[in-house]
């Protein structure tokens, strides 16, 4: 990932940046920071780049063009490989507060340029001119925005993959799931007479999941209220989900995954948004004759006519409320819903697809299928994560995802593959919205439990994550679910509907 500041004082943020983790990224390459000096684009002889106000007031400000200099020539190169506008983020106390949704958002980009005021801020002509997103990092007034675009590069780079050499925890940290962080404890066991909480020295990993989640719940209660109100109301749903757990398990998931944003909820009737995938997924278990869905929607076309409604498809942008954004992507939990929500949010049902569930906890047996030390089988199997060399293969043979989805997927460590040797001979991986899919064995390798051995391996990865393993197979293809049978996941009875553009 690329990160471009436009600063008067460039050197502040590349000496604070190039220490500790953001510095070792850098140097690894896994990102890559440059910082531009504004002042180089003065046209003035003494190198000014201030005025003042006009109208009065106090202090100066910067002037429209050295900025609109500087990131003209920061985002030339990459307007020609992407034909949009780079994200340009505007550090302001007048922007929308940074947040750690924030940063999983902006994570996504290849290039992100920030924008450093200072003195009184900018000429506003230049800033309608190029900023993308205004960004606020507290109630407060800094002098200048290169501390600010610091706290921006930091949070997002570690989102980065490979960034933390160990993913999971960013997974795992405060405000994952609207709750914050538990407390933590290193040796010596006791400390000033205080004693790590015992459950944590006992060795019994559900044990200590237990407790972490129960302290969780209680300091996010107290020290932040807002928080907790959030999350009580996504358990309140998940309550209700649970009632039918395997047609419900991709929203379940989503939740227990710290992914979900409720957009409504109405008695029964659940819409959520899931924030990785940008997936909506609805539900209304009880028979309606007019689910709220159509009213939300038919309020979204009535905005969209109106003009007010600027959120069109895509990834939502920066500061959208999501009750207000048009899907391009709706999964439909009943069959009833599927022609007028077609119609009301101009989509096509494109896909029928069950859950296949994984419903113990205990991890599925592997013996015959791989070996879970990594070293290979007799026939010389292994199963590994897969990288950018493997992305051509993969792309050849999977056909029905888009060859950047599926490149994304190897990028965030999150696609497999069965090697015979230095042979890939197939591979399987998690979707963004959770669920294990994507498998694909070479037809010289049928038969050999190549599969069964992905697969399971996916399995036992999930529940070492702590997640409900589980895939969703249309309902079609007799020999994904004949498979998922054999492999002790339960089908659900009732299918789910994909609705897209
Ligand atoms: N007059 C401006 C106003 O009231 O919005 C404040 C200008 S401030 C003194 C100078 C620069 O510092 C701003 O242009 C901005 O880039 C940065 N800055 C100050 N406070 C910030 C904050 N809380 N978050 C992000 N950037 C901030």
């Amino acid at each position: 990932m690329n990160f471009h500041i436009l600063s008067l004082f460039p050197e502040m943020v590349l000496q604070g940046l190039s220490t500790s983790i953001t510095g070792r990224a850098a140097k690894q390459g896994k990102i890559h920071i440059d910082a531009v000096n504004i002042r180089d684009f003065s046209e003035d002889k003494h190198r000014r780049v201030d005025d003042y106000p006009y109208g009065g007031g106090a202090g100066m400000l910067m002037q429209a063009q050295p900025v609109y200099d500087a990131w003209q020539q920061v985002t030339k190169p990459l307007f020609s490989q992407e034909k949009r506008k780079v994200r340009t983020i505007y550090v302001t106390p007048q922007g929308e507060p940074f947040t750690q949704k924030k940063a999983e958002e902006f994570a996504a980009a290849d290039d992100l340029v920030i924008l450093c005021g200072h003195y009184e801020g900018i000429d506003e002509r230049v800033l309608e001119e190029v900023v993308t997103d205004y960004v606020s990092i507290g109630d407060y007034v800094l002098t200048g925005g290169e501390l600010a675009a610091m706290v921006i590069v930091d949070a997002v780079a570690r989102l980065v993959p490979g960034v933390l050499h160990n993913d999971a925890s960013a997974e795992t940290e405060s405000f994952h799931g609207n709750l914050l962080e538990h407390p933590q404890y290193s040796r010596p066991e006791v400390w000033h007479e205080k004693r790590v909480p015992e459950v944590l020295l006992s060795g019994n990993q559900k044990e200590v999941d237990k407790w972490r989640l129960e302290q969780s719940v209680l300091r996010t209660k107290e020290r932040r209220p807002d928080l907790y109100e959030s999350y009580r109301q996504m358990q309140e749903c998940k309550e209700l989900l649970m009632t039918q757990k395997l047609l419900h398990i991709d929203m379940i998931e989503a939740i227990n995954r710290g992914a979900a944003q409720l957009v409504y909820r109405k008695g029964k009737e659940i819409l959520l948004y899931h924030t990785q995938a940008g997936i909506f997924y609805h539900t209304d278990p009880e028979e309606k004759e007019e689910p709220y869905l159509y009213e939300w929607g038919e309020g979204l076309c009535e905005r969209e006519l109106s003009g007010a409604n600027t959120l069109a498809q895509g990834a939502l942008p920066s500061g959208a409320m999501v009750s207000e954004a048009m899907p391009d992507c709706l999964v439909l939990h009943q069959e009833r819903y599927i022609a007028k929500a077609e119609q009301l949010f101009s989509l096509k049902h494109t896909m029928t697809c069950s859950h296949a569930v994984y419903t113990k906890k205990e991890k599925a047996p592997v013996s015959g299928l791989y070996r879970p030390d990594g070293k290979p089988m007799g026939n010389g199997l292994t199963i590994q994560p897969l990288h950018a060399e493997h992305a051509d293969f993969v792309k050849e043979n999977y056909r029905k995802m888009s060859p950047e989805y599926l490149a994304g997927r190897i990028e965030k460590g999150a696609m497999f593959g069965a090697f015979l040797g230095e042979q890939l001979a197939g591979f399987a991986g998690i979707h963004d919205d959770g669920g294990i899919g994507m498998l694909f064995v070479h037809p010289q390798y049928r038969r050999q439990k190549i599969a069964q051995a992905l697969e399971t391996y996916l399995v036992n990865l999930l529940l070492e994550r702590g997640m409900t393993p589980y895939g969703q197979i249309e309902t079609d293809n007799d020999a994904s679910l004949q498979l998922q049978e054999k492999l002790g996941l339960y089908v659900a009875k009732s299918p789910v509907f994909w609705l897209e553009k």
